[in-house]
């Protein structure tokens, strides 16, 4: 009977790891499913912010797009793009741009509906489904939601920034489209709400797709232009001084004869150039052309456009300098125009680029002086050469005050710093008389010249020489 608690001992410890061995296959099932859990998770949904991934996202829309068959609702899909995020990179850095990003997801997600299913599809891209939409109103109003819950400053590593973005919405009913044309809608009415301004939202509109459609066909026209040469010719205005009244030098103005469209002024086309790129190329050959023409006459000087895009170029200060040996332009008449937002981006590159430039004895003005920040201490670290004063102040001059006294106040700052000033837009004699009395160096406007072809502006200039 010795056996009977030996076989009890060995059947009670054969009992208690079975049992151990249970619980140890419990807690490893445990463990699984938690880590397949965390694969699934992780699967989908992006790792910075928490909310669903694309992947999340597409299911998401699909299983709503399919509901449609049931029910007769809409689905709304919202493309959303944060406005200026690079430039908070660029500034701030990578880390204060990953907790924007964090910190806009949280206000977003916060301020959804329930059934809503947002989703970080890019780097500052955002999206957002909402199934049962029953109107565009019910589309807007959540939107509006969302602008609202950016609205309070973000604060990032001690710095307050503000920061807006722009909501592109497609609301479709599934049975007409397919997940891929509603994200491409969306993306579409994105692109429009970023090109009337940004810090807004836009609804699809079948509208929108033609209007893309032909800046895509002007793009192309225009490559082909400057390709062939054929329509794109520039004008000259002649820039008068105030005391002598004689030319002084002309403002380069480009034109394009479109085949179809007919005659098209920049604005119908130099932000398409620049959204394209097209304006490093555009830019060069209004550079050399305008240089040509300064060459075989004999203005004082000539002065260029510049756009923002040409400058960021690595290369702009080489390239200009080829220019002027390929032409025989000396570089101390060559004047290079540009804006103000430019040096607002405090880049070491354009400012390496501008104090090249300068190097070789080229003179910067600062265009359209008085619409943007206007700061006195950019006149001076820059070494700016020349203001222009912008025409809404040339116009406004004659009947208000204010705008007056800033004139004035612009007039004896150059004066102070010993810089030149072209008031821009004079279109009648009483504002001459006025620019002149305050001490205004130089006119340009259509009272004393409009734009005119090279042809003409050597007419005039042998006038002048006659006259004197
Ligand atoms: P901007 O540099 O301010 O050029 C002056 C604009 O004012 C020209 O318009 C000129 O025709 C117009 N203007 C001159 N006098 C008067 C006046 O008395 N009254 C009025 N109402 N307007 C006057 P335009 O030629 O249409 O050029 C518009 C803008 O396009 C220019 O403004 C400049 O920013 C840009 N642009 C022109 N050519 C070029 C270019 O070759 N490259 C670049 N990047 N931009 C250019
Ligand atoms: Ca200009
Ligand atoms: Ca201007």
């Amino acid at each position: 009977m010795e056996t009977a608690p030996a076989t009890l001992g060995v059947f009670a410890l054969g009992l208690a790891s079975l049992l151990a061995l249970i619980a140890w296959l419990h807690r490893m099932t445990l463990r699984l499913e938690i880590a397949q859990d965390q694969t699934t998770y992780l699967s989908l949904h992006d790792p910075l912010t928490g909310i669903a991934n694309r992947a999340l996202f597409e299911s998401r829309l699909n299983e709503a797009m399919a509901y449609q068959y049931l029910a007769p609702t809409k689905v709304a899909l919202v493309s959303i793009d944060l406005d200026g995020f690079k430039e908070v990179n660029d500034t701030l850095g990578h880390a204060a741009g990953d907790d924007l990003i964090r910190q806009v997801a949280r206000r977003l997600a916060f301020a959804l509906p329930e059934e809503a299913t947002l989703a970080r599809v890019g780097g500052d891209e955002f999206a957002l489904v909402q199934p049962g939409m029953i109107s565009e109103g019910q589309a807007r109003w959540i939107c509006e939601g969302l602008i609202r819950a950016l609205h309070d400053p973000f604060v990032l590593g001690g710095e307050t920034v503000e920061v807006t973005a722009s909501f592109g919405v497609s609301l479709e009913d599934g049975r007409e489209v397919t997940a891929a044309e509603m994200f491409r809608r969306a993306d579409v009415a994105l692109y429009a709400a970023k090109a009337e301004g940004r810090n807004r939202l836009k609804l699809y509109d079948p509208q929108m797709d033609a209007s893309r459609r032909e800046k895509r066909m002007l793009e192309i026209d225009l490559r082909n232009a400057l390709i062939t040469g054929a329509g794109l010719f520039v004008l000259y205005q002649p820039i008068f001084s105030a005391r002598t009244g004689a030319i002084v030098g002309a403002e380069a103005l480009v034109r394009w004869k479109h085949p179809q469209r007919g005659l098209l002024s920049p604005d119908k086309f130099i932000a398409l150039a620049e959204e394209t790129g097209i304006i490093n190329q555009l830019g060069e050959w209004v550079l050399e052309q305008a240089c040509r023409t300064a060459v075989e006459s004999d203005l004082l000087w000539i002065a260029v456009n510049i756009s923002p895009v040409q400058m960021r170029h690595q290369a702009f200060g080489s390239r200009v300098s080829d220019v002027l040996n390929k032409t025989g332009l000396p570089a101390k008449r060559l004047e290079l125009e540009i804006t103000e937002g430019v040096l607002l981006q405090h880049s070491p590159q354009i400012e390496i680029t501008l104090a090249r430039l300068q190097e070789m004895g080229i003179r910067i003005a600062l265009d359209d002086f008085g619409t943007g920040y206007s700061s006195i201490s950019y006149l001076r670290t820059y070494n700016i050469d020349k203001l222009k004063i912008d025409q809404s102040f040339t116009r406004l001059m004659g009947s208000d005050e204010v705008t007056r006294t800033i004139v004035q106040s612009v007039i004896q700052m150059a004066d102070a710093l010993g810089i030149d000033v072209t008031a821009e837009g004079v279109e009648d004699e009483s504002q001459r008389l006025m620019l002149a009395k305050l001490g205004c160096t130089q006119l340009q406007g259509f009272l004393l010249s409009r734009p005119v072809t090279a042809e003409k502006l050597t007419e005039l200039l042998l006038q002048q020489r006659a006259a004197a």
